[in-house]
């Protein structure tokens, strides 16, 4: 579906600064933010354990393996001859599924998550929405210390993933391991705020 929603008049007449009300923009990217976390709980179990085994460590050899993220084997696109069987079901990846890193299986990333509820799956994959925005704005912020921010707030996110950690919601004094009250908010609204300075344009890429 496509993104009918915009009334924004932009029109590419004006370039440079921003004309449009700058709050129907954050509105904007906050419904997109909103509107990822909610489809992804519609998501199947399955496939919400490939996504996260992409953030989580590898549990393969008592441990010992050092791969911090299952690295889907599949991901070059196959051509259709090859897989024209399987085009229904190729979105999802098989617990077997050797990772591209470490070889082990995918379900070696996700046996943590085996007895994991749908609630705290779907909370985990909020975070990951978190950290796939920061990791584009690390990518395109050209000035050097706020992309140390990002990167800075990318790695807790990433953490937070890995350890199945609560990032923020208790309490603004009731979390020792945080520097801010509540980084969550925090991560939030800056990207937010951030994004309200990109066009349209970079939205889609
Ligand atoms: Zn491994
Ligand atoms: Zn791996």
């Amino acid at each position: 579906m496509s993104g009918t929603n915009a009334s924004t008049s932009s029109g590419s007449s004006t370039s440079g600064s921003t004309t449009t009300e700058p709050s129907i923009q954050q509105k904007n990217n906050l419904q997109r933010i909103a509107l990822k976390k909610h489809q992804l709980k519609t998501w199947t179990r399955s496939k919400k354990l490939e996504k996260l085994a992409v953030y989580s460590q590898c549990r393969a050899a008592d441990n010992t393996c050092k791969c911090n993220g299952w690295k889907n084997p599949n991901n070059n696109p196959i051509p259709p001859s090859d897989r024209h069987h399987d085009r229904h079901n190729n979105a999802v990846s098989q617990m077997t599924d050797p990772c591209r890193s470490c070889g082990h299986h995918l379900s070696a990333h996700v046996s943590h998550l085996d007895a994991v509820k749908e609630e705290e799956l779907d909370r985990l994959l909020g975070i990951v929405v978190d950290v796939e925005n920061l990791f584009m704005c690390v990518h395109i912020e050209e000035d050097t210390d706020t992309k140390q921010v990002y990167f800075y707030l990318f790695k807790l996110l990433r953490k937070a993933i890995m350890i199945m950690s609560q990032p923020s919601v208790e309490g603004p004094l009731g979390n020792p391991p945080f520097e801010k009250p509540s980084i969550k908010t925090g991560v939030i609204n800056f990207v937010c705020f951030k994004f309200s300075h990109l066009s349209e344009k970079e939205w889609q890429t």
